[in-house]
């Protein structure tokens, strides 16, 4: 039986896996024992990706063929792609002719891969001449990226997953790995099982599953995690515990940030989080490893996700913690440093190639104009537009305000995972033309496409992924594309043959004598399953990393294929790539040293009041993958949690006189939620949560101007941080109350 190695297509721990086929049939799925994220292990999803490509999920649940819509509400109508594609570049073309690029967007997916990613990125800035590409990994990462730029100067996890067996103190803040992800989570387990003494404190607004095998967890009040990082460094000054050598050798901004955090004494940083002094103080102890003087100085690693980057101070939360990491030199050195995880599969690969709207590729900033320079050099243009595109929000909020012409979504579902579903489904429906690029036919957005365009999926795909700890691994086709989907980046490639071809003027001049911008051999065209061309748009961006932080001109396909996954950088002339970032007190700013960041603590950007007295918070749920497009194809994935539920404290639902799985409504300044209310201490009092993945079907709302609104992200708060625009999901207020049904 056919086994082919590749990658999980979940989440950012990035597992190794291998594909068993029959013929065109996955027929099972393992843990591959060399992948150096997992060595084996997969969790629920993992291990069940192959029933998510069993026939019958094929034929029900995947769009095999392209198809349009004469107009909105109708039927999809099956279509050729050679007309599906005439179609788009048309409409394109019209759009941009008649209202310049900037009347265009184009919204990715951290599911995508690396190549398709690249080829997206290219098609808007270079050859569309808009940066409004952006992507949703926005939602997830976008923080984590302005966080590391600001202190550490570069968007570059300085970490590796082998330090989580190194780490004396691990601080988990704002993640729930042991359920967003698993299998580095048992690492972390296994780490703590050989030697008991790595201490782990949890900081979470709710007592996760994480935080129960925590040897100190900080349930703080949402959106504090400023004030708790600012109190646990005034501590340190007060106690002497940070580490004057290193912040004299290696860093810049000292003295503001002590500023800064005077007023944040323990025990009002302890009064703003609610939590108890003597706990924050314990905390900041372990971090600083202050009960080892004399010793060899312990590390301390911190992990954190969604918790810190999905707030409008985003990016000051993360900065925040890096401050501590700076202050006492916990970087740079085996099982110390600020480890960000990432949420999606390939986040990482999308931020290498610059599928934001405000980077350009191989972490080039699009504000700056020797970048941009750089930019246009490597493609062999005269210019990359210096105007700043629309990041996931503005893009839809332009849509809604009528300013978009079209919009092309691709691999992935913002009529559930956006913030504001009544915003969203304004702009779906008010946005003229708007292309869906799927590879599974049951999510919200398909309902509002006029142009549908089948692409491949796991199983299928060919291509790269960079995982949380900068490792790239290959993803390799198992079986051939049902029906007649293509890859995400052949479909963008075949397009921009055709769009170059309606607008010559645009690119006269710009071509220099070529036929094309994208010349890169289309499957059908080479023969085979897409590796052809997707290796030479990786060597293409492999060349725009040479001299750059996460310079990979050391590393190519053959070399993935003959010695497994790497880690970036891996400059040529090297052999390896780097496990360690930073571990000679450099840091990629224009001296070499990292820079505190003084930011102030911000509150929430809704707080609770009279009207709305709870907290509302989303999260994952152990055995779901985001809008369910692929796990809710499964009914097994269903018997960890069968049903949405809004938690809530026992002492609220006391003190309103509601009952355990009463109806309850939840409502918020953008609409409202009808769902059975569930007791949980998890849960402080006036914190409520839902778990991110109950979509339409199952759990719809309604809006306040009455639209049908999807799950809790229809009650969620578009406000983002002004430093990464990533929107506030984790945080909304809301009311609950007994449900009226007519
Ligand atoms: Fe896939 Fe993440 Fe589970 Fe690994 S931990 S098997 S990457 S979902």
């Amino acid at each position: 039986m056919p086994e082919t190695k590749s990658t999980c297509p979940y989440c950012g721990v990035g597992c190794g896996v291998i594909i068993e086929s029959e013929g065109a049939q996955i027929t099972g799925v393992r843990g591959d024992p060399d992948h150096p994220a997992n060595f084996g292990r997969l969790c629920t999803k993992g291990s069940t990706l192959h029933l998510t490509a069993s026939p019958a999920v094929q034929r029900s649940a995947r769009l095999l063929q392209p198809q349009w819509r004469r107009k909105r509400g109708a039927a999809p109508q099956p279509l050729g792609w050679d007309a599906a594609l005439a179609l788009a570049a048309d409409r394109f073309a019209d759009a941009i002719r008649a209202h310049g690029p900037d009347s265009v967007g184009l919204y990715l997916s951290g599911q995508l891969l690396t190549e398709d990613y690249y080829v997206f990125n290219k098609l808007a800035k270079g050859l569309i001449g808009t940066n409004n590409v952006d992507t949703n990994s926005r939602l997830c990462m976008s923080s984590a990226v302005a966080g590391y730029k600001r202190t550490l100067g570069a968007d570059a996890p300085p970490c590796s997953y082998e330090d989580l067996a190194e780490a004396d103190t691990v601080f988990i803040a704002g993640s729930n790995m042991a359920w967003a992800h698993p299998v580095l989570f048992r690492r972390l387990e296994d780490a703590k099982r050989a030697r008991p003494e790595q201490r782990w404190i949890v900081v979470d607004t709710r007592r996760t599953e994480t935080a129960e095998g925590a040897d100190l967890f900080l349930q703080i009040q949402p959106g504090t995690d400023v004030a708790l990082f600012h109190g646990m460094l005034h501590l340190m000054f007060w106690e002497g515990l940070t580490d004057a050598a290193y912040i004299a050798a290696h860093t810049r901004g000292f003295e503001a940030l002590r500023d800064a955090v005077r007023p944040w004494t323990p025990k009002e940083a302890a009064r703003v989080c609610g939590i108890a002094e003597a706990d924050l103080i314990q905390a900041a102890r372990w971090f600083a490893q202050a009960d080892r003087p004399g010793e060899a100085p312990g590390a301390t690693l911190s992990m954190y996700c969604q918790g810190l980057n999905q707030s409008a101070a985003g990016t000051d939360k993360n900065a925040a913690l890096i401050n501590l990491h700076l202050a006492t030199g916990q970087i740079g050195r085996p099982g110390a440093g600020p480890f960000s995880l990432t949420g999606q599969p390939n986040a990482m690969g999308g931020r290498e190639v610059g599928g934001l709207a405000n980077l350009l590729g191989a972490h080039r900033d699009l504000a700056n104009p020797a970048h941009r320079a750089e930019v246009a050099a490597l493609w062999g243009l005269p210019s990359v537009p210096e105007r700043p595109g629309l990041s996931a929000v503005e893009m839809f909020q332009a849509a809604a305000d009528g300013a978009l012409q079209a919009l092309w979504i691709v691999c992935t579902n913002p009529a559930q995972s956006l913030p504001d579903q009544a915003t969203v489904r304004r702009a779906l429906e008010r946005c003229p033309f708007v292309i869906v690029q799927e590879a599974f036919g049951s999510t919200a957005t398909v309902a509002y496409a006029d142009l549908l365009l089948p692409a491949t999926t796991w199983g299928e795909k060919v291509g790269t992924v960079t995982n949380s700890e900068r490792r790239i691994s290959r993803v390799r086709a198992a079986v051939p594309p049902p029906g007649e989907a293509r890859h995400d980046w052949a479909i963008g490639v075949d397009f921009a043959h055709r769009l170059e071809q309606r607008l010559p003027d645009r690119l006269n001049g710009r071509l220099n004598g070529r036929t094309t911008l994208f010349p890169y051999a289309l499957p059908e065209q080479a023969g085979d399953d897409g590796r052809s061309g997707a290796e030479q748009i990786w060597n293409e961006h492999r060349e725009s990393t040479r001299g750059r932080d996460l310079d990979i001109t050391g590393l190519s396909w053959a070399l993935l294929d003959e010695m497994g996954p790497q880690q970036w950088p891996l400059p040529e002339g090297e052999a390896q790539g780097r496990v360690r970032l930073y571990e000679d007190g450099r840091f990629p700013t224009d001296d070499g040293r990292a820079r505190f960041s003084a930011a102030e603590f911000r509150p929430v950007a809704e707080p609770r009041d009279a009207r709305f007295p709870f907290a509302l918070t989303s999260g994952r749920l152990r055995d779901q993958w985001h809008g369910m497009s692929r796990t809710g194809t499964l009914g097994r994935l269903f018997g960890h949690v069968s049903e949405p539920v809004v938690e809530v404290h026992p002492q609220d639902l006391a003190r309103r006189g509601l009952k355990d799985g009463e109806l309850v409504r939840v409502t918020s300044r953008r609409g409202s939620l009808v769902l059975p209310v569930q007791a949980s201490d998890r849960v402080a009092p006036t914190l409520a949560h839902i778990a991110m993945h109950w979509g339409s079907e199952v759990l719809t709302g309604l809006g306040t101007d009455g639209t049908p609104i999807p799950g809790v992200n229809g009650l969620t708060n578009p406000a983002f941080c002004p430093g990464s625009k990533q929107p506030e999901l984790k945080h909304a207020a809301v009311s609950i109350e007994p449900a009226r049904l007519p």
